[in-house]
């Protein structure tokens, strides 16, 4: 049987696209090479510069791929081939950058932080102050964890230290405030699916400093992909923001029309009432799951992501089932993906188009589907605190 249309999608991506979106989407099929899809494309890289804070003319790159190609071809493309790098790593994406980066060659430490926490910045800077190394790579909101690193702060650290600042946006762009303009982060990668709210399959690469663009200048021509160098794609990129046509691969055509659409959409919401809207319903699941009783993964408040939230389940309580039983009451969310937290924890995805109603249904599904599960729920619990959050953020 097919989902319900009336399914709540509780995930960190992919998440709900608007109907909007959809009915851009598939108003007809633009050829790549046709002057209204490039104005189409322009008008995405535009939005999308503004909702990341990116100068206007900093290079932007929308490829077909997911969020991990972004990375990939982010690396390759803007840091030295065999050079030193220091990932920070706050989990499964963390781990994700330092493999890729192994993977092409570079010399590549690692800081890991705790469960739940983001690695200290005196860490970074005593590491940093040994010298040799050429880039840093972070994650913004690292999904398997909820957890947030201060990509300002850390952004201030890079510029010192005269390294490359690699942020991995995946599950933070278009929700977390990110300006990498005036913070100085070098690239920042994304893909489609997430805060985004658009369907999967676009990998977005904005490189928003001088140093990220000489670097490319610098490093592009000889990366050992065709399809990976991004000076191949600037041409393309370039030409359709000037509403020329040009090809190198063909694009996902779909996809581009529907971020188009999506940024369009985000930005008449307004990115600050965006960022407090995911800001707040975070806090409410935070507050509803600590209601019932389950330790939220996040250690602080200040370091707990608006996008995704991991969560520990009573004692002898499997993710498998909890995940089974709310799909059942037309609810997904998500299983652990941390090593540390696979069953025993839960994930609940808030990004994109989640709102108040989502949130309230998916903490009150989730007391029904634990106290079924025979965890020592008392129903109303959670849903009270969650409620409390609502109320006296004016909602
Ligand atoms: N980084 C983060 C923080 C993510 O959450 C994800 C996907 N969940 C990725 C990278 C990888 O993206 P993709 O699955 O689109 O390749």
């Amino acid at each position: 049987m097919y989902p319900d249309e009336r399914r709540i999608l509780m995930t960190p991506g992919p998440v709900v696209f608007s109907v909007d979106t959809l009915r851009f989407m598939a108003s007809t099929v633009y050829e790549h090479t046709s002057p209204d899809f490039a104005l189409i494309h322009g008008d995405a890289i535009r939005r999308f510069r503004v909702v990341i804070g990116a100068p206007s003319g900093a290079p932007v790159f929308i490829l077909p791929g997911s969020g991990t190609l972004a990375m990939e071809v982010a690396l390759v493309n803007v840091v030295k081939p065999g050079s030193r790098v220091l990932v920070l790593s706050h989990g499964f994406f963390g781990d994700r950058w330092a493999e890729i980066a192994k993977a092409h060659g570079y010399s590549v430490t690692t800081l890991s932080s705790e469960l739940g926490e983001v690695v200290g910045l005196e860490a970074v800077v005593e590491e940093l102050s040994k010298g040799g190394y050429e880039a840093l790579l972070v994650t913004h909101v690292e999904t398997s964890t909820g957890v947030r690193a201060d990509i300002e702060k850390l952004a201030g650290i890079a510029r010192r230290f005269d390294v490359t600042l690699l942020v991995d946006g995946v599950s933070s762009v278009a929700a977390e405030p990110i300006n990498c303009g005036s913070w100085g982060v070098d690239v920042i990668v994304t893909a489609s699916q997430k805060a985004l709210e658009t369907p999967p399959g676009l990998a977005l690469i904005a490189l928003c400093t001088e140093r990220a663009v000489e670097a490319y200048e610098r490093y592009s021509a000889s990366v050992k992909s065709y399809y990976a160098r991004l000076n191949l794609w600037a041409k393309v990129m370039e030409a359709y923001e000037r509403g020329e046509v040009a090809y190198f691969a063909t694009p996902s055509t779909h996809l581009v029309v529907a971020l188009a659409k999506s940024l369009e959409k985000i930005l008449a919401e307004g990115l600050e009432r965006r960022f407090r809207r995911h800001a707040l319903l975070a806090k409410a699941i935070r507050a509803g799951l600590r209601g019932m009783g389950l330790e939220v993964v996040a250690r602080r408040e200040e370091i707990a992501a608006s996008t995704v939230t991991a969560a520990l389940l009573p004692e002898g309580v499997n993710p498998l089932d909890v995940r089974k039983a709310m799909m059942n009451g037309n609810i997904v969310i998500a299983l652990p993906i941390h090593p540390a937290l696979r069953g025993r924890s839960i994930r609940i995805g808030h990004m994109g188009s989640v709102n108040h109603n989502d949130v309230i249904a998916t903490i009150a599904l989730l007391e029904r589907v634990l106290k079924r599960l025979g965890a020592p729920i008392e129903l109303g619990r959670g849903l009270e605190e969650a409620q409390r959050v609502l109320y006296e953020e004016g909602l």
